[in-house]
């Protein structure tokens, strides 16, 4: 069998199971067993895969057609071009947070403090230091394995951040110019509705918002202001339909300039302000 016969294969079961994107799924799992990248497959497609390749790809295939999330089964994700580890105890990094990052970064410099909320991954404190110079990095969690495979992340990525295990700012100290969070958003009563890979493998406590969704930008609101330095910064990722419920909460509890941002698909995502 060769590496195109292959591919065709697992890109048919893949469809038949109604798998979202199944020729991407199909290619990124095929070049992941066979070490290569997308125009190898494309210009050697006609040679031929050894049995231990195609049995792997098999044991892949069956577990993207049970919904188990691709970076589940490859164990990672990129986010702001580097790679982070990925387990069902983090939530997969995705491309809108890269929105975040990037609004943050206008306002960031060197050698300041930064706090990530709701870190999971880690993927947004760690993307932050890994593009800035001297800056002092705090990422919280309230998911103990969560915060191992943040550090994990940190290792892997030579960047050094100090984990910690906190129910929102319970065992938060010192003050921050910049504070990030894309906190659990989706209402509870929306989670049945979601994606199977996402509502079935993606870890509650990263999803779930409460009643209206809202429960943590509460939270997160009243209590930043006592972590905040005088003209530090809030920076919150949004779900697309909650940007006048979170800027209105932020410009009531004494933000200012609070602005909001929309993601590459035009929708709101991003909602920032300062203390002054
Ligand atoms: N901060 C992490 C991320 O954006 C985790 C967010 C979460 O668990 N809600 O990926």
């Amino acid at each position: 069998m060769t590496y195109q016969e292959l591919y065709k294969w697992g890109l048919g079961q893949l469809a038949e199971a109604g798998i979202a994107e199944a020729d991407l799924d199909a290619r990124l799992l095929l070049e992941e067993i066979c070490g290569t990248n997308r125009s190898y497959l494309l210009v050697h497609g006609d040679e031929p895969v050894t049995e231990e390749q195609r049995e792997s790809y098999v044991n892949y295939i069956e577990k993207r057609r049970s919904r188990i999330p691709l970076q589940h089964i490859l164990g990672y994700q990129e986010f702001m071009g580097l790679r982070f580890k990925v387990t069902p105890d983090v939530l997969i990094p995705r491309q809108d947070t890269e929105i975040l990052v990037e609004e943050a970064m206008k306002h960031l410099h060197d050698g300041m403090h930064i706090l990530d909320m709701c870190t999971g991954s880690g993927c947004i404190l760690l993307s932050l230091l890994r593009y800035s110079n001297d800056c002092i990095g705090c990422g919280a969690d309230i998911s103990e394995a969560a915060l191992f495979v943040a550090g994990e992340n940190a290792k892997n990525l030579n960047l050094e951040a100090d984990f910690i295990q906190s129910n929102l700012f319970e065992n938060v100290e010192g003050k921050y110019e910049i504070i990030v969070s894309n906190p659990p958003y989706i209402p509870t009563d929306v989670i049945p509705t979601l994606m199977e890979e996402v509502k079935d493998h993606e870890p509650m406590g990263a999803l779930d918002g409460y009643d209206d969704g809202l429960y943590f930008y509460r939270e997160i609101v009243k209590n930043a202001k006592d972590y905040l330095f005088l003209g530090g910064m809030l920076f919150f990722e949004i779900g697309c339909e909650q940007a006048e419920d979170v800027s209105g909460m932020m410009k009531e509890a004494g933000y200012q300039g609070v602005t909001v941002c929309k993601d590459l698909a035009g929708l709101d995502r991003v909602v920032y302000g300062t203390k002054l």
